[in-house]
Protein backbone atom coordinates (compact mmCIF):
# COMPACT_ATOMS: atom_id res chain seq x y z
CA UNK A 1 0.00 0.00 0.00
CA UNK A 2 0.79 3.57 -0.75
CA UNK A 3 0.76 5.20 2.63
CA UNK A 4 1.43 8.97 1.29
CA UNK A 5 -1.54 8.75 -0.85
CA UNK A 6 -3.49 6.90 2.14
CA UNK A 7 -2.54 9.16 3.99
CA UNK A 8 -3.45 12.08 1.74
CA UNK A 9 -6.73 10.06 0.81
CA UNK A 10 -7.82 10.43 4.71
CA UNK A 11 -7.36 13.54 4.53
CA UNK A 12 -9.56 14.38 1.55
CA UNK A 13 -12.12 12.15 3.70
CA UNK A 14 -11.99 14.50 6.96
CA UNK A 15 -12.14 17.86 4.89
CA UNK A 16 -15.15 16.40 3.65
CA UNK A 17 -16.40 16.94 6.81
CA UNK A 18 -15.22 20.70 7.07
CA UNK A 19 -18.50 23.19 6.53
CA UNK A 20 -18.63 26.15 4.19
CA UNK A 21 -18.73 28.91 7.48
CA UNK A 22 -21.33 30.84 5.26
CA UNK A 23 -23.42 28.00 3.66
CA UNK A 24 -22.94 25.23 6.43
CA UNK A 25 -24.59 22.76 4.28
CA UNK A 26 -21.89 22.86 1.89
CA UNK A 27 -18.51 21.31 2.44
CA UNK A 28 -15.21 22.92 1.29
CA UNK A 29 -14.78 20.02 -0.89
CA UNK A 30 -18.57 20.80 -2.66
CA UNK A 31 -16.86 24.41 -2.77
CA UNK A 32 -13.82 23.11 -4.50
CA UNK A 33 -11.48 25.10 -1.98
CA UNK A 34 -8.92 22.41 -1.19
CA UNK A 35 -6.89 22.52 -4.23
CA UNK A 36 -4.24 19.38 -3.42
CA UNK A 37 -3.02 18.02 0.38
CA UNK A 38 0.22 16.22 -0.21
CA UNK A 39 2.77 15.17 2.17
CA UNK A 40 5.81 17.16 2.06
CA UNK A 41 9.64 16.13 2.81
CA UNK A 42 9.37 16.71 6.42
CA UNK A 43 6.49 15.01 7.08
CA UNK A 44 4.15 17.87 6.86
CA UNK A 45 0.89 17.69 5.61
CA UNK A 46 0.36 20.90 3.09
CA UNK A 47 -3.16 21.73 2.37
CA UNK A 48 -3.39 23.93 -0.95
CA UNK A 49 -6.98 26.62 0.03
CA UNK A 50 -8.14 28.49 -2.59
CA UNK A 51 -10.92 30.78 -0.67
CA UNK A 52 -14.45 31.31 -2.43
CA UNK A 53 -13.60 35.19 -2.45
CA UNK A 54 -10.00 36.66 -1.75
CA UNK A 55 -9.99 38.88 1.27
CA UNK A 56 -13.42 36.47 2.74
CA UNK A 57 -13.29 37.17 6.35
CA UNK A 58 -13.76 33.57 7.12
CA UNK A 59 -10.29 32.32 5.04
CA UNK A 60 -8.92 32.41 9.05
CA UNK A 61 -11.67 30.68 10.23
CA UNK A 62 -10.96 28.54 7.66
CA UNK A 63 -7.80 27.80 8.40
CA UNK A 64 -8.28 27.12 11.70
CA UNK A 65 -11.18 24.30 11.07
CA UNK A 66 -8.83 22.60 8.75
CA UNK A 67 -5.80 22.24 11.08
CA UNK A 68 -7.90 21.37 14.06
CA UNK A 69 -10.14 18.70 12.32
CA UNK A 70 -7.01 17.08 10.38
CA UNK A 71 -5.09 17.60 14.17
CA UNK A 72 -8.18 15.95 15.65
CA UNK A 73 -8.08 12.87 13.52
CA UNK A 74 -3.73 12.69 14.60
CA UNK A 75 -2.33 14.06 11.68
CA UNK A 76 0.62 16.93 12.99
CA UNK A 77 1.92 19.01 11.62
CA UNK A 78 -0.67 20.75 9.48
CA UNK A 79 0.25 23.81 7.40
CA UNK A 80 -2.54 24.95 5.35
CA UNK A 81 -2.02 27.27 2.78
CA UNK A 82 -4.19 29.91 0.77
CA UNK A 83 -3.46 29.55 -2.81
CA UNK A 84 -4.23 32.75 -5.06
CA UNK A 85 -2.82 31.88 -7.92
CA UNK A 86 -5.95 31.08 -9.67
CA UNK A 87 -9.41 33.10 -8.22
CA UNK A 88 -11.84 30.61 -7.17
CA UNK A 89 -14.83 29.73 -9.88
CA UNK A 90 -18.18 28.98 -9.37
CA UNK A 91 -16.99 25.78 -12.20
CA UNK A 92 -15.01 24.23 -8.98
CA UNK A 93 -18.48 23.29 -7.02
CA UNK A 94 -19.48 19.91 -7.54
CA UNK A 95 -22.51 18.66 -8.34
CA UNK A 96 -23.45 17.44 -5.23
CA UNK A 97 -22.55 20.78 -3.80
CA UNK A 98 -24.77 22.31 -6.38
CA UNK A 99 -27.37 19.71 -5.16
CA UNK A 100 -26.93 20.65 -1.75
CA UNK A 101 -27.28 24.71 -2.06
CA UNK A 102 -30.62 24.12 -4.03
CA UNK A 103 -32.09 21.63 -1.38
CA UNK A 104 -31.07 24.68 0.98
CA UNK A 105 -32.95 27.15 -0.34
CA UNK A 106 -30.35 28.67 -2.90
CA UNK A 107 -30.26 28.64 -6.41
CA UNK A 108 -26.74 27.01 -7.90
CA UNK A 109 -24.68 29.27 -10.40
CA UNK A 110 -26.02 28.22 -14.14
CA UNK A 111 -23.41 27.52 -16.67
CA UNK A 112 -20.33 27.67 -16.38
CA UNK A 113 -18.21 31.38 -15.45
CA UNK A 114 -16.32 31.05 -18.48
CA UNK A 115 -19.64 31.57 -20.69
CA UNK A 116 -20.96 33.78 -18.52
CA UNK A 117 -17.76 35.99 -17.01
CA UNK A 118 -17.13 37.46 -14.15
CA UNK A 119 -19.31 40.45 -15.00
CA UNK A 120 -22.54 38.31 -15.76
CA UNK A 121 -25.67 40.31 -16.73
CA UNK A 122 -27.98 38.83 -13.92
CA UNK A 123 -31.46 38.21 -15.72
CA UNK A 124 -35.18 37.25 -14.63
CA UNK A 125 -36.29 33.55 -15.22
CA UNK A 126 -33.56 31.83 -12.61
CA UNK A 127 -34.99 28.09 -11.83
CA UNK A 128 -36.35 29.12 -8.27
CA UNK A 129 -35.10 26.10 -6.05
CA UNK A 130 -38.33 25.92 -3.93
CA UNK A 131 -41.14 25.13 -7.14
CA UNK A 132 -38.43 24.88 -10.00
CA UNK A 133 -40.58 27.82 -11.85
CA UNK A 134 -38.44 30.19 -14.34
CA UNK A 135 -41.07 32.48 -13.56
CA UNK A 136 -38.82 34.66 -11.35
CA UNK A 137 -37.52 38.25 -10.68
CA UNK A 138 -34.48 39.43 -9.99
CA UNK A 139 -34.99 41.96 -7.10
CA UNK A 140 -31.34 43.14 -6.26
CA UNK A 141 -28.05 42.39 -7.42
CA UNK A 142 -26.74 42.03 -3.98
CA UNK A 143 -28.19 39.60 -1.06
CA UNK A 144 -26.83 38.81 1.87
CA UNK A 145 -23.38 38.37 0.78
CA UNK A 146 -21.83 39.90 -2.82
CA UNK A 147 -21.51 36.49 -4.08
CA UNK A 148 -25.22 36.53 -4.02
CA UNK A 149 -28.57 37.86 -5.77
CA UNK A 150 -32.14 38.07 -4.70
CA UNK A 151 -34.70 36.72 -6.67
CA UNK A 152 -38.77 36.17 -6.17
CA UNK A 153 -40.71 33.52 -7.64
CA UNK A 154 -43.45 34.64 -9.35
CA UNK A 155 -45.22 31.10 -8.79
CA UNK A 156 -44.77 30.43 -5.66
CA UNK A 157 -44.13 33.96 -4.50
CA UNK A 158 -41.30 33.27 -2.34
CA UNK A 159 -37.82 35.05 -2.26
CA UNK A 160 -34.68 33.23 -2.86
CA UNK A 161 -31.00 33.24 -3.03
CA UNK A 162 -29.26 33.28 -6.20
CA UNK A 163 -25.51 32.06 -6.18
CA UNK A 164 -23.71 33.82 -9.06
CA UNK A 165 -21.73 32.74 -11.54
CA UNK A 166 -17.82 33.49 -11.34
ZN1 LIG B 1 -41.11 29.11 -6.78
Amino acid sequence: MNLIKHCTDQCWDILANVADPEIPVLSILDLGMVRGIELNADEEIVVRLTPTYSGCPATDLLKQQISEALHGAGFSPVNVVVDLSEAWSTDWMSDSGKTKLKAYGIAPPGGDAHSCGSHMALTDGIECPHCQSHDTQLLSEFSSTACKALYRCQSCLEPFDYFKCI
